[in-house]
């Protein structure tokens, strides 16, 4: 028999009707032989009816009594779906996250699933009951089992953390729209539906992709493998299937890792070109990668931040056997445009990975001094949603990937050195996205000592601040110091001159500036770490449109460009067609 852990929205359990519906579709599953465990949402927009009643009440509702509020929600739905299942003659047994035994750390409101037992559920499946589970709640495993929920949206979460436990075959996630597309379909009308995507993809897609699916969902299958799928509830269209590699078995005993980072990785025999006072202008970026990827160069780090006086700095990495022939062709270059090059070899890439580390803003700056406090100079930094990098000497990356790995306390199957980028046949975009809600800021004439990027990140951490894209160039400022550009989310913007007040003070030279209002695109796609001028690509389809790149920061599977906001859709467009993604 075939386990299916089958989760319904709150659209799509949004009335009686709809509830009815979706017991008709659970039925026929079930008559055609399959063994289901459901998860339902509560109905519609009742999360945020009980949430608002509280607010009437109070400004600062206790957060125990705020999960005792809104897991009733879902406590409506299981019942009302098991009668629906009932009255059409299948038999059906509701039962809320305390019954099953989900247990989760005690922090409410966000509380992250340890454990969940499966006697009951298995018992219940044996005696041919389908199982309706209540999502987005769970009890703490204190000696008052109190009850949590997971945070919002989170019984995706619950649905893909119950595939885990039970090992079912499959878990589907129905919805009310037909799965993920590739891009934005309200911004860009030819948008795709995607067939499949891999959960890598998923998460570096965020602000795309967490509209569909919560984020801490997209991790549990992928460190598990769990088979899913996306699909809508109005219709019997396939959705969208998201991939993972089987991982190595992380132990089901801490369930959704209460560890922000569950992987590092590095990479040695890396060197870093850096091209700096080269002209603003669009074109510039595109014309650099077109080259090296004539040249049959797969460049790996990009990062580009704009400066005053109109000038750029573009740093990338490459694998050092190609060290020589980037060299000449970068020196072409620079005769024609201008500006200076430096090059260094024996460099390496440490880098740290985790969905956790996506609005965790602490993440980083723990990465960052632990390296500092090991001696160890950050040459580069490049950050993506669930990945943050950092380029230092050779030499020491050793000694980097085990003391961060110490930090976060990581075992040795989470560990990862020199892996292969070998072809898998994934295209090198699957998706873009587009982030409007962020803005840049600078921070000029930083002193150029270990442990400053470590500091300021601390700082904005301090105050609750996430970076988003942070980008240490290799500019040094007539006053002898570093810049570090980053974008952060536009309500953090208020908070970022107070988090750095006390810097500024210890640093008379340093400096915040603002950038203009910006968006954030980015190009995702597993087969892009083993194609050569990908990032090329997208800086070509924005200089065929005229617009003009701010910064650039990428990882692995994904391209990132700042662009000014008043471009936003366009650019979004713009690569959208150029990687042809527009075609089915
Ligand atoms: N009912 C919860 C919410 O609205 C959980 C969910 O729907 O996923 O956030
Ligand atoms: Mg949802």
């Amino acid at each position: 028999m075939t386990l299916l852990v089958q989760k319904f929205g709150g659209t799509s359990v949004g009335n009686v009707e709809r509830i009815k519906a979706v017991a008709k579709r659970i039925a026929l599953c079930r008559q055609s032989g399959n063994d289901i465990v459901v998860v339902v949402s509560a109905m519609g927009d009742s999360t945020d009816e009980l949430t608002q009643l509280a607010s009437e009440i109070s400004n600062n509702p206790c957060a125990r009594e705020m999960d005792m509020l809104i897991s009733t929600g879902e406590q409506v739905t299981i019942a009302l779906l098991a009668i629906a299942l009932q009255e059409i003659g299948i038999p059906a047994k509701s039962l809320t996250g305390a019954q099953v035994g989900i247990i989760t750390e005690s922090k409410h409101g966000k509380a992250r699933i340890l454990e969940i037992k499966t006697e009951k559920i298995k018992e219940l499946i044996a005696a041919g009951q389908v199982v309706v589970v209540a999502g987005f709640q769970g009890t703490s495993s204190g000696k008052t089992a109190e009850i949590t929920t997971l945070g919002r949206g989170g019984s995706d979460t619950s649905a893909v953390a119950l595939a885990t436990a039970l090992n079912a075959d499959l878990c589907e996630i129905y919805t009310d729209v037909p799965g993920v597309f590739t891009t934005d379909p309200r911004k860009v009308s030819d948008a795709q539906l995607m067939k499949k995507v891999s959960c890598d993809e998923m998460l570096e897609l965020a602000s795309l992709g967490a509209a569909v699916l919560h984020p801490r969902a997209v991790e549990i299958a992928r460190n598990y493998g769990v088979n899913l799928v996306v699909r809508s509830s109005w219709d019997n269209h396939a959705g969208t299937i998201l991939t993972s590699e089987v991982k190595k078995s992380l132990g089901k005993k801490g369930l959704e890792l209460s560890r922000p980072v569950n992987g590092i990785e590095l990479v040695e025999n890396q060197a870093v070109i850096g091209l700096s006072h080269i002209p603003d202008q669009p074109g510039i970026a595109a014309d650099l990668f077109e080259t090296l990827s004539a040249g049959g160069i797969n460049v790996d780090l990009i990062i580009q931040s704009t400066h005053h006086g109109a000038s750029n700095d573009i740093t990338f990495t490459i694998s050092e056997e190609q060290l020589e022939i980037t060299k000449s062709l970068c020196e072409k270059l620079i005769k024609k445009l201008g500006g200076e090059l430096t090059t260094q070899g024996q460099m390496a890439k440490l880098s740290i990975r985790g969905a956790g580390i996506m609005g965790r803003p602490g993440i980083a700056a723990k990465f960052f001094e632990s390296l500092s406090m090991s001696g160890i100079n950050l040459r580069l930094i490049a950050t993506s949603e669930v990945k943050v990098s950092c380029v230092i000497n050779s030499e020491l990356g050793t000694k980097g990937l085990r003391c961060v790995s110490e930090i976060f306390d990581l075992k040795e199957n989470q560990i990862t050195k020199n892996p292969k980028n070998e072809s898998t046949g994934e295209p090198e975009v699957r998706g873009i996205a587009l982030d409007p809600n962020q803005v840049q800021v600078s921070v000029i004439n930083i002193p150029d000592i270990p442990g400053s990027a470590a500091i300021i990140c601390k700082s904005f951490a301090n105050s609750g601040i996430s970076l988003d894209t942070i980008v240490q160039s290799e500019r040094i400022t007539d006053k002898n110091g570093k810049i570090i550009s980053f974008t952060l989310e536009k309500s953090d913007r208020i908070n970022a001159d107070d988090a750095l007040t006390p810097l500024l003070k210890m640093w008379p030279n340093t400096v915040i500036e603002d950038g203009s209002s910006i968006v954030k695109i980015s190009a995702v796609g597993a087969g892009m770490a083993s194609s050569i001028g990908t990032a090329g690509k997208m800086f070509r389809a924005l200089a065929n449109a005229n617009i003009n790149i701010k910064m650039i920061a990428t990882s692995e599977i994904r391209t990132t460009c700042i662009v000014s906001e008043k471009d936003g859709t366009k650019a979004l467009q713009e690569v959208h067609n150029f990687f042809e993604l527009n075609k089915s």
